[in-house]
């Protein structure tokens, strides 16, 4: 299998090279090359697979159609150590349970960091151990957080000699749990840095570090953000193992909480390979960017100042940036299109339109996708709905899915996407039952851990000097 960026027609690369790559050098971001084909006859020995040897072993046999150049057995290897059991709270890995009203949930939310980022960041982490210590080399992550990100990434690469991680997050920003969970590791090869400033200076501040290519060589500097395509990668397992929990092999439709586009463009790709998927329901929060484009074929990009600060906050982004891969196979997988769309329209104009396109308006048919967005009073009402009918505690993303779900009149099973724990977000939870959500056993020592965390003023300069002190390379 080869990976070819959304914006040339290069030919393709080897995974392993893509896999450290992150982004494509032209700006465009990776796939591969073709989407392998998924029989029915596969999905029924799957689902026994699934049954019987559990999550890891499926997730083999959906890597290994991406992935041929790790020996067969060192890739099974790296697979069932990302999901060995133990990380994941439930021994399913991801486990369904049945809503009212023909929904479904399905729990991405059971791993180290109660966010479902770490379905995607713990293969990850075990990926780039094998591959730097395959090729002799170290790292030095640079990344910056609003909080589910940098924990998950923080998690998933701790303890690992040949990478050493600088986590930027906004100070006094994040969810006393999510401070929790990052400034409680106490590990050399981990250094978080609260940023006097927001999310977007600290994301600047790595933009800063990131465009002086001799510092960024000198200490090899790396990403692990969500263009990678090795977390779409992983995240395509569980809309397999999710499908093959709830139908016998009927489609079934799933409802996705978005912000970035990377969650559900692994569904996409899922669809793709031939798993029965009646519709991708994208739901987003007050942020609508991506709600808008699917509901009118526009995409207009957000400043900071437009970007709202919500009660699903892993959701506020102004712009998706895994957005790209869906509009390089709706526009027939054209690379010069896409260039020219993201390379030149979106930076001139902050903005396009494809509502005139045979494309865009065959999307539904072809693609799936509809969308629908929430508010805070709608996430509060479901988060109490779901509760008194069902006696299950959501979190506010979550509500979002389920809200976007109830109205989007898809016909059939949907399953909704949980993708964070709700003791992340507690004051919301508060604010809709009034009640404080459940702590599971594995965080409640977390709160009085000591904290390790270096504070920084919101300069480029400051933040540089800590990692030239503190860099493994
Ligand atoms: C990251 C995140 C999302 C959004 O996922 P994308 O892949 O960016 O679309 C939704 N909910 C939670 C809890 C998240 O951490």
């Amino acid at each position: 299998m080869r990976y070819v960026s959304t914006r040339s027609a290069a030919p393709g690369k080897p995974f392993s090279d893509i896999l450290l790559e992150g982004l494509s050098a032209d700006g465009g971001l990776y796939l591969p090359e073709s989407y392998p084909q998924v029989s029915a006859e596969t999905l029924g020995r799957w689902r026994t697979l699934l049954a019987e040897q559990g999550y890891a072993a499926l997730a083999f046999e959906i890597v290994r159609l991406f992935v041929d150049d790790i020996d067969e057995a060192d890739l099974r290897a790296i697979v069932e150590r990302a999901y060995e059991p133990g990380k994941f709270i439930d021994p399913g890995v991801v486990p369904v349970t049945e809503l009212s009203g023909g929904l479904w949930l399905a729990h991405l939310s059971n791993g180290p960091t109660a966010a479902f980022k770490d379905m995607a960041m713990q293969l990850l982490g075990e990926l780039f151990e094998y591959e730097l210590e395959r090729r002799g080399q170290s790292i030095n992550i640079v990344g910056a957080t609003s909080g589910d990100t940098g924990s998950s990434a923080e998690y998933a690469l701790l303890g690992k000699p040949a990478v050493r991680v600088f986590m930027l997050s906004p100070k006094g920003r994040m969810t006393p749990f999510q401070q929790a969970q990052m400034f409680s590791i106490d590990d050399p090869g981990i250094v978080n840095i609260a940023v006097d400033g927001v999310f977007d200076d600290c994301q600047d501040i790595v933009k800063q570090l990131n465009s002086d290519p001799e510092f960024k060589s000198a200490h090899r500097l790396g990403a692990v953000n969500s263009i990678n395509w090795a977390r779409l990668m992983a995240q395509i397992v569980y809309y397999f193992a999710a499908w093959l929990q709830v139908s016998d092999g009927e489609p079934a439709s799933f409802a996705v909480p978005s912000g970035n586009f990377g969650n559900i463009a692994a569904g996409h790709i899922a669809r793709e390979m031939g798993l029965p998927i009646h519709r991708l329901i994208l739901a987003t929060n007050e942020n609508n960017v991506l709600e808008e484009f699917f509901r009118t074929g526009a995409y207009r990009v957000r400043d900071a100042n437009e970007t709202l600060a919500t009660s699903s906050p892993s959701m506020d982004i102004s712009k998706a940036s895994n957005f790209e891969r869906f509009v390089f196979d709706l526009l027939g997988r054209d690379p010069g299109r896409t260039a020219e769309l993201f390379g030149e329209r979106l930076p001139q104009d902050r903005a396009f339109d494809l509502a005139d396109s045979d494309e865009f308006r065959g999307q539904v048919e072809r693609f799936g996708f509809v969308s629908g967005a929430s508010t805070h009073a709608d996430r509060l009402a479901e988060i109490s709905r779901v509760y008194d009918e069902d006696r299950v505690v959501i979190d506010p993303h979550t509500a979002d899915g389920v809200h976007v779900a109830r109205e989007s009149g898809v016909e059939g099973p949907i399953i909704v996407l949980e993708t964070a724990l709700p003791v992340k977000f507690s004051d919301t939870i508060v604010e809709a039952i009034g009640m404080v959500p459940p702590l599971p056993a594995r965080f409640e020592d977390l709160m009085d851990l000591p904290r390790h965390v270096i504070d920084a003023p919101n300069d480029a300069a400051a933040v540089r000097a800590i990692i030239e002190e503190r860099a493994g390379v």
